[in-house]
């Protein structure tokens, strides 16, 4: 007999969901500021979008770093994420013009991406190897 059990943490693919946060920080600081010399978006622009952005990157971060590690135990996603996190927490709380905070953020959403591509993959890798027989 099986038993389904229901959690949010396990039902959420942090490592999308964190890829999908990240991209939006991408567009946010790259895209955006070239669309808003012709369309009326300053209110993305607002320098508390990174506050948001942060507070979603947040649990997909940890939760796709504890997962991933409890799946394939290797640290280097959560060392990508942890720098990605630092990088874009510090644009978001700390005080910086807005160039900076781009040019900080960038890298950050990048590190990110890194880190949850990598986490998937590693998580992909040691599923196909738990699936696999044993060798006698
Ligand atoms: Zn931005």
């Amino acid at each position: 007999m099986h038993i389904i059990r229901f959690s949010i943490l396990k039902l959420v693919n942090w490592d999308k969901f964190g890829n999908f946060v990240s991209m939006l920080c991408l567009i946010h600081c790259t895209v955006l500021p070239l669309l808003a010399m012709v369309l009326p978006l300053s209110v993305f622009l607002d320098e508390s979008v990174h506050v948001w952005l942060f507070i979603a990157l947040l649990p997909a971060a940890i939760f796709g770093a504890w997962s991933g590690w409890r799946h394939h135990g290797d640290g280097k996603p959560s060392l990508l994420l942890a720098a990605g996190l630092a990088l874009v927490g510090s644009a978001a709380f700390l005080p910086m013009s807005t160039a900076a905070e781009i040019a900080v953020t960038i890298p950050g959403s990048l590190l990110l991406i890194a880190g949850h591509t990598l986490n998937r993959r590693l998580n992909l890798i040691s599923h196909i190897a738990g699936a696999r027989p044993a060798n006698p």
